[in-house]
C-alpha cells in the first residue's frame, strides 16, 4: 500500500512553485492533463497555466504532458503551452514516462511525475521510478469519478507535503 503513496502533496498544480522541484533536483516534470493542468471537456489553457508554465521554463524545468486521452485535448494544450506531450499513454503502464525521460535526456532520480489519480498517476511514477507528485482534481465532471476519488482516499491522506513545506 504505502508503494502507490505519493512522494509529496499539493492542494493544486498551480501551487507547485519551481522551488519546491529545485531544492529536490527534479529538472523534468511529466504532467497529466485531464484535471491535472485543465478540468475534462476544456480546451482552452487559462492565464494561471500558461504564467505558471513559464516560471516552470524559466527556471530550467522541462515540461511535458503524458496523457491516457485518445482526443485531441493533449495536443491543443501541449501547442498553447509549447511543450512536447504523448496522448494514448496507457498510464500505469511506464511508457510515456521513460519516452519523455528519453526526450529530455534526464534520468529518473531527476524527474517528477505529477497527476490526480492514485491508480494511473502515482502507480505510474513507481513502475517508472520517479517522484510521484499528487494534487487534488480540479473538478468533478462526471459522477464516476467521485466514486473513483472516494476509492484512493486512503492514499490521499498518508503524506501531507504541505505541512513539510510549511515547516521548512
Ligand atoms: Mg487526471
Amino acid at each position: 500500500m504505502e508503494s502507490i503513496c505519493p512522494d509529496m502533496q499539493f492542494k493544486s498544480l498551480y501551487d507547485i512553485q519551481p522551488e519546491d522541484l529545485l531544492k529536490r533536483d527534479i529538472r523534468l516534470l511529466i504532467l497529466d492533463l485531464d484535471n491535472t493542468v485543465s478540468p475534462y471537456k476544456v480546451d482552452k489553457v487559462t492565464e494561471k497555466a500558461y504564467i505558471w508554465a513559464s516560471a516552470m521554463k524559466k527556471a530550467g524545468i522541462t515540461l511535458f504532458i503524458v496523457s491516457n486521452n485518445r482526443g485531441r485535448r493533449p495536443e491543443c494544450f501541449a501547442d498553447q503551452l509549447g511543450v512536447p506531450y504523448i496522448n494514448r499513454a496507457g498510464k500505469p503502464s511506464p511508457r510515456g514516462v521513460q519516452e519523455a525521460m528519453a526526450y529530455a535526456g534526464v534520468p529518473r532520480e531527476n524527474t517528477a511525475l505529477v497527476g490526480d489519480q492514485i491508480y494511473t498517476d502515482m502507480l505510474c511514477a513507481r513502475l517508472a521510478g520517479v517522484t510521484a507528485i499528487l494534487v487534488e482534481p480540479i473538478k468533478f465532471t462526471y459522477p464516476w469519478l467521485q466514486w473513483r476519488y472516494w476509492l484512493e482516499t486512503p492514499f490521499r491522506k498518508t503524506k501531507d507535503t504541505k505541512k513539510e513545506k510549511s515547516n521548512d
